[in-house]
């Protein structure tokens, strides 16, 4: 069965641009892979942060309002995006969250894995979980203090919180071809087939009205297909088992992606592995410049002056 071999990206709402720049760069260490706007509402960024090379199953993105109320958590939500970090680096992490004055939670254990939970200073829901790590991810280790033994390592996973966990589970077992390979109280594991980043998703049943999305929530999660076809496919299996309709495809200049609100009301996009974010600029200069897709490139002077400063 052609499905998913896991989470593709995470997509969420800011509030200051800046600050939201500064903390996933500087505090969590990730790379900040691409600088574009919305392609629906291009006065406004939208941020990629990843690992050195921008590799599916580590891509983190935001949309950056600065005016955004902040959100409140409910059924039909991503409750929770997890990186992966080595086994051991959680004491150093402890340490520097503290250092840094970030909200953090007590150590915990996940599965047999020791996770630390943090919050964003919007107040994201986000944590570190010591072996989870996948393959094809090359860390980034462009921050002091944070080289191969501490750095986040991509995705482990996200929890999604919904009223009725099965009907969210048929679509991932049924379209994306995953397995529920453990339980751990109220809280079922489901794993991507392929060992990769990003390949768990956790479901909990959540008693709560639905969330309000805001600053701090996240908008919508994505997962890989390796094609074209693979991703033709899994809208097929969602419009034939689930009579679920995706939307047409989306160029995002860096995937092809389709979209699709799965039965427990979190928002699913189905990307494509390719072309990637080294489409439009080198590798080794990703995220410094203003980049643009093609219909906006004449408009470039007019949107770098209503985007506000970064520096
Ligand atoms: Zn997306």
């Amino acid at each position: 069965m052609l499905g998913s071999s896991g989470l593709h990206h995470v997509t969420a709402i800011a509030g200051d641009p800046r600050r939201n720049l500064r903390f996933y760069s500087d505090v969590v260490g990730l790379r900040f892979v691409k600088k574009t706007v919305n392609f629906d509402d291009p006065g406004t960024y939208h941020f990629y942060f990843g690992d050195a090379v921008g590799s599916p199953g580590s891509i983190l993105t935001f949309f950056p309002w600065a005016n955004a109320a902040p959100g409140r958590i409910g059924a039909g939500e991503t409750h929770e995006t997890a990186f992966a970090v080595p086994t051991g680096a959680l004491d150093a992490w402890e340490m520097r969250l503290a250092e840094l004055g970030v909200e953090a939670g007590v150590v915990t254990e996940r599965f047999g894995h020791r996770v630390l939970p943090f919050r964003d200073p919007d107040g994201m829901r986000l944590s570190l979980v010591e072996g989870e790590a996948g393959e094809g991810v090359t860390p980034w280790e462009g921050v002091d203090g944070l080289k191969g033994d501490i750095a986040v390592a991509g995705f482990a996973g996200v929890t999604l919180g919904v009223a009725d966990p099965a009907r969210t589970a048929a679509v991932l077992t049924d379209v994306f071809g995953w397995t529920n390979t453990a339980v751990d109280g109220g809280r079922r594991r489901f794993e991507a087939p392929g060992g990769g980043a990003g390949r768990f998703v956790d479901l909990v049943a959540v008693d709560a009205a639905p969330g309000r999305l805001g600053a701090g929530s996240v908008h919508h999660i994505a997962f890989r297909a390796a094609s074209d076809a693979d991703q033709a496919a899994m809208v097929k299996r969602l419009r034939e088992t689930l009579g679920l309709q995706a939307t047409p495809q989306k160029d995002r200049n860096y995937f092809r992606s389709v979209y699709f609100r799965e039965p427990g009301g979190v928002l699913f996009e189905i990307a494509t592995d390719d072309p990637g974010f080294a489409i439009d600029e080198p590798v080794a200069t990703l995220g410094e410049r203003l980049m643009l897709p093609a219909q906006y490139e004449a408009q470039r002077e007019r949107i770098e002056a209503v985007l506000p400063a970064l520096g």
